[in-house]
């Protein structure tokens, strides 16, 4: 009897101790590429991109010692968002290292309107002989611990409102109508992302521009207010509307820039002037955002002139708090729930 009950405690306090633990997401550098993983606090994991092919592996070693460090023994879901060069790395390379079990896209290619590249064919060879999810906006990600929303996809959107989401979004009626989106850019074809985890909430849009934000966030924002905001396409130039910057009203900014991709001041501004941001947060110093549209170094996970490889690393709770935390010098700063 005695045993049985010493059993159940052991049981118990090992649930509440999975219960506390956070949701981890790092985003690895793969120099202006994308690669964002997420750790739940079941242990499942998602990994959203593979950053660049070629460099004699560089990419992947960087997100095989990712994996490592979170101790990982395989990758759950391998999300590919889209099929861009920067986004769909070496994926037969990353799997002949690390075991992924599940690969999500948004279907062929050959939907964007693009002649599908060699590098897409040898992906979807071995994609095609995995388990294998086609995802549309309302699908969710089956990850257990978190709560992994589509929101984007094949140049879809949700079409309608999220609980609790669905005001009209005041800047719209302010801000020029842009542009119909061209049909071949592989870029709005991005799987977006919103990652919820109790009180928490993560947006990732990917590559989507900005001439398809107005698509989603105009006349009504669907959304709702985030906690922190993956900046969409690397903070280049083309992504980023004030229309979505303003309606997120996220307080933190996280931007997976390269030293010469993205970081563009134009998307800096548009950050800064969103009311509620307190910290944008970069993978790389911005050559072209020099001292006016850089944070402070302690925000910047790899400095000017240093290419060392760090990530940064948040971690949210269920309460709605959260920490960011510079890979490079451990700086970290908590976020507590408003
Ligand atoms: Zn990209």
């Amino acid at each position: 009897m005695k045993i049985a009950l010493a059993l159940f405690l052991a049981a118990a306090w090992s649930s509440t101790m999975r219960a506390a633990k956070p949701l981890a997401v790092y985003d690895v550098d793969v120099e202006g590429g994308k690669c964002v993983l997420l750790v739940a606090p079941s242990g499942e994991s998602m990994l959203i991109d593979v950053g660049w092919p070629g460099y004699n592996g560089r990419d992947t070693d960087r997100i095989v010692a990712a994996l490592k460090a979170a101790g990982l023994k395989q990758v759950d879901y391998l999300v590919i968002t889209h099929y861009d060069i920067d986004h769909l790395g070496d994926v037969p390379l990353l799997l002949s290292k690390f075991p992924v079990k599940h690969i999500v896209d948004h279907g062929p290619m050959e939907a964007s309107g693009k002649t599908p590249s060699d590098r897409y064919q040898a992906y979807a060879a071995l994609r095609d002989r995995m388990d294998h999810i086609t995802v549309k906006p309302g699908d969710q990600i089956p990850i257990k611990g978190v709560h992994v929303l589509v929101v984007t996809a094949a140049r879809q959107r949700i079409e309608k409102p999220l609980k609790g989401a669905g005001a009209p979004n005041p800047i719209c009626a302010t801000t020029p109508a842009k542009p119909e989106i061209p049909s071949d850019v592989e870029d709005n074809m991005s799987i977006g992302l919103l990652v919820t985890q109790g009180k928490f909430r993560m947006l990732d849009l990917a590559d989507l521009e900005s001439a398809y934000d107005y698509r989603l966030m105009c006349p009504a924002n669907p959304i709702g207010s985030v906690d922190v905001y993956q900046v969409s396409i690397h903070g280049q130039d083309k992504g980023v509307s004030p229309v979505l910057a303003q309606a997120l009203g996220a307080r933190v900014a996280i931007m997976g820039n390269g030293a010469r991709k993205g970081g563009a001041p134009q998307t800096w501004e548009t950050l800064r002037g969103a009311s509620g941001l307190e910290d944008i947060w970069q993978v790389h110093y911005s050559i072209a955002g020099g001292k006016e549209h850089n944070p402070p170094d302690d925000y910047i996970a790899n400095l000017a002139g240093f290419d060392e490889a760090h990530w940064i690393k948040l971690s949210a709770r269920s309460d709605g708090t959260f920490s960011v935390t510079n890979g490079r010098n451990g700086f970290t700063k908590t976020y507590q729930h408003k």
